[in-house]
């Protein structure tokens, strides 16, 4: 039977139809500045996406666009300032940055309390621990779309293919935290296919155009693809061959319209957290 599609534009709407109306109850609307450097066009399309999501929410959000040419300080010195205005909730620096700036530098100089992608150092490890705080945007819109569509991971077997600190090992933290046994695979694993078939949850994070095949999958499995890669046609795809895979599945995200509307989303509700946190 075909698999259920896990219809991730619509789940995304929702969510910031949801966070619009909680954002409304607040004195003072969150604020999210986002910070581009160069002219990556992948960024610039993201950048653009997330200030609509702002608007759609009813969020002030302001963008910063310094030169590909600026220095790490020039941008240390932004953040300084954003990290202090109190209209600013959320402050998100668009990545993949140029060569020459040093990443976990500018990472871990966004205030943690503004840190609404969840990537410093400090709320990185309050995930790992556990505690309340941000969630990081792309598996916290995995895990609520497995909410959403009735799927409850505890005492399932999840694999999740990749351990970047971005995806995969944040997804891994949010699935144990849900009581789920996990496996994460990369690419020193030997037996990639052995492993997929062993999960009831199965997600894709790695980049590569049709790596995993339906022979991967358990009958019945949900499928993840978190992956977007463009395919020889130029048309946006991820690591699941989706057709296959989608007639053993129970469950399975498309791309696009997947996971990215999702991560979008739970950005926006990062950036609401932060607010109420500041008062607002
Ligand atoms: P990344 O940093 O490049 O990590 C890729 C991971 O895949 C690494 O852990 C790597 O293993 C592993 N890998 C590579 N080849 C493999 C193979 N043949 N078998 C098993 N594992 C393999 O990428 P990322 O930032 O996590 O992103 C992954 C994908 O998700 C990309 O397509 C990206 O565009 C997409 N993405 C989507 C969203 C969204 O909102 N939908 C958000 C973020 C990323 P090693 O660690 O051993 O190198």
């Amino acid at each position: 039977m075909a698999a259920m599609i896990i219809d991730g534009k619509a789940l995304a709407a929702k969510v910031k139809e949801e966070v619009r109306t909680r954002a409304q109850k607040l004195a003072v609307r969150p604020g999210l500045a986002v910070i581009i450097v160069g002219d990556n066009p992948a960024s610039r399309v993201y950048v653009n996406g997330k200030k609509k999501d702002c608007e759609e929410c009813g969020f002030y959000s302001e963008e910063h666009a310094l030169p590909g040419t600026a220095s790490q300080q020039e941008l240390l010195d932004l953040i300084a300032v954003l990290n202090e205005r109190e209209d600013i909730d959320g402050i998100l620096v668009q990545l993949p940055l140029p060569g020459q700036f040093n990443e976990q530098e500018v990472l871990r100089a966004i205030r943690p309390d503004k840190d609404v992608d969840c990537f410093h150092p400090y709320n990185v490890g309050k995930l790992m621990i556990g505690e309340d705080g941000f969630l990081p945007c792309t598996p916290s819109g995995v895990m609520r779309m497995l909410e959403e569509y009735g799927v409850d991971v505890a005492g399932k077997h999840c694999v999740v293919v990749g351990r970047s600190n971005i995806v995969g090992k944040p997804q891994a933290i949010l699935m144990l935290r849900k009581h789920a046994t996990v496996t994460v695979c990369h690419s020193r694993t030997p037996d990639l296919a052995e492993q997929c078939r062993k999960a009831d949850v199965l997600v894709a994070a790695v980049g590569k155009v049709g790596l995993i095949t339906a022979d991967m999958v358990k009958d019945g499995a949900v499928v993840i693809d978190v992956a977007m890669n463009r395919n020889e046609q130029g048309k946006l795809c991820g690591d699941v061959c989706y057709e296959k895979v989608a007639q053993k599945a129970s469950h399975i995200t498309p791309v696009p319209g997947g996971v990215g509307p999702m991560t979008r989303a739970m950005l926006m509700e990062n950036t609401l957290y932060a607010a109420k946190n500041h008062g607002k």
